[in-house]
């Protein structure tokens, strides 16, 4: 099978060098204050270049062209940098201060390692040509952690994909240790920042191999080939959970990052849902902000199906803990609006009672020929490449191509269009699931009996009955 992959990828898996491109050599001193920066042209310069962030201006210092005979102009204005005259293969150099950039809040610390945004630094061509390539000079001590994929046999060099240069990414400086776990087919690299011990190493890559075979439950294999995992040691300074914080950034790769409280025991991170909610921002593309509540509510969705499929829930926990989530959901939907209080639960959970529908809809329609599952598994076949954003209803679009249905646009385009919470009662009672004061109960009265276990035990393959041996009633049925 065909996976896709982006040319960087291929040399990688072709195990030899790129030709040579543009070069970025970055050196960074001990105390972690400042960055200087070269990049030579590997032929014509471009026009200007962009960091993706307008304020990265103000954190430079020391811009010139850096040649024997140095030609033409650099200028910074607007958060471009404007390159006029620039003779081919000729180098510019610049200098960041990394004080500078905490001031400006894209920066934080964790113990004495840093972490930094690369928009904040990271000059670049609106396009990045292939074979781009950036190289590190670390102190003694200083290890350092970014979203691309390394070059091979060099220690600290990447390759720099062309990814949108508006897409945020994350670079760990200082006390850093790598390891990877292989899933399914795929190879997730673990980038460790702050004081972790072996033993806390080892608890990482169980519960980061655990989350990533509930992710490759969905459809039978984990959707990004060489996933980032960035974890971050902050000890019980944020509340009394394993993971206070977690998010999904897809500059360079996608790289799920979370924020820990290491001293917790591995029981802790395997009862807790985050890993898998977050993991689960893979099975989707980047997609315009304005359609979080979709792409929440497909993780919030999946963080229970997947981990029943993972046996970490029963299929009753799973069933309960979706209704829980719907409740709440529901509840805050019919509360007054206030100014600066986000409405979190009702958008998540409105998303996951839309993605129930449709996974449904999608299953009887098809006589378990789809499911959500199964569009996913398509998408990420046909069109996964991280190169934009898409925008929500044209992903619905190619999910109905790849279904032949109409199911993604007509569901998931309703709660686009509304703030109505979807109902779904009458599917859970259709799937035989009755609650009686706030409990779920899974009773034998329906006819989707084997479409109940099925979504919460087994992918659907696309092309392939999965029913076991159990019949489906025919689509249209109750
Ligand atoms: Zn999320």
């Amino acid at each position: 099978m065909t996976k896709p992959v982006c040319c960087c990828w291929v040399f990688l898996l072709l195990g030899s060098l790129p030709a040579w491109g543009h070069r970025y050599d970055i050196a960074i001193d001990p105390r972690l204050s400042l960055l200087q920066v070269r990049l030579c042209f590997d032929g014509a310069a471009p026009t200007s270049l962009t960091s993706g962030d307008r304020r990265a201006g103000t954190y430079l210092s020391d811009v010139y062209i850096d040649s024997p005979e140095p030609a033409g102009r650099v200028s910074v204005r607007r958060g471009r940098m404007r390159l006029q005259d620039i003779a081919a293969d000729a180098c510019i150099a610049y200098k960041v201060s990394l004080q500078q950039i905490a001031q400006g809040r894209r920066s934080s610390h964790i113990g004495d390692s840093r972490l930094l945004d690369i928009r904040s630094w990271l000059w670049r061509p609106e396009t990045v040509p292939a074979s781009t390539q950036l190289h590190f000079s670390m102190p003694a001590g200083v290890e350092v952690a970014t979203p691309w994929p390394p070059l091979p046999g060099r220690r600290h060099g990447f390759l720099l994909p062309d990814t949108p240069a508006d897409w945020s990414g994350r670079v760990a400086f200082g006390r850093v240790r790598k390891t990877s776990v292989n899933v399914a087919g795929a190879e997730l690299h673990i980038s460790l920042v702050g004081p972790f011990d072996d033993r806390q190493i080892d608890e990482v890559r169980t519960w980061v191999r655990k989350t990533a075979e509930n992710i490759s439950g969905v459809y039978g294999r984990f959707p990004v080939v060489n996933a980032g995992v960035l974890v971050m040691a902050l000890g019980d300074r944020y509340g009394s959970g394993p993971v206070p914080w977690a998010e999904v950034q897809r500059s360079g790769r996608p790289e799920a990052h979370f924020f820990i409280n290491q001293n917790l025991p591995l029981a802790a991170f395997l009862a807790d849902w985050t890993p898998t909610h977050e993991l689960a921002h893979m099975l989707h593309p980047a997609i315009a902000w304005q359609f979080k509540w979709f792409y929440e509510g497909l993780a919030s969705y999946y963080q229970n199906v997947a981990r029943a499929r993972g046996g970490q829930l029963s299929q009753r926990q799973a069933w309960q803990k979706l209704y829980d989530g719907f409740e709440r959901g529901l509840k805050q939907s019919r509360q007054p609006d206030r100014r600066g209080s986000p409405k979190y639960m009702e958008m998540y959970w409105r998303g996951a009672a839309a993605a129930l529908l449709a996974d449904v809809r999608l299953r009887k329609e098809s006589h378990n020929r789809h499911s959500l599952d199964s569009a996913l598994s398509q998408f990420q076949q046909c069109c996964f490449a991280p190169v934009k954003t898409w925008d929500g209803f044209a992903f619905f679009r190619r999910l109905d191509e790849l279904t032949d249905s109409r199911v993604f646009s007509s569901i998931f385009g309703k709660y686009a269009r509304s703030d109505e919470f979807p109902d779904v009662l009458p599917v859970l009672r259709d799937l035989g699931i009755q609650v009686k004061r706030g409990r779920v109960h899974l009773t034998d009265e329906s006819d989707w009996l084997a479409l109940r276990t099925d979504l919460m035990t087994k992918p659907v393959v696309v092309g392939v009955q999965q029913s076991g041996g159990l019949s489906l009633p025919a689509a249209g049925g109750r």
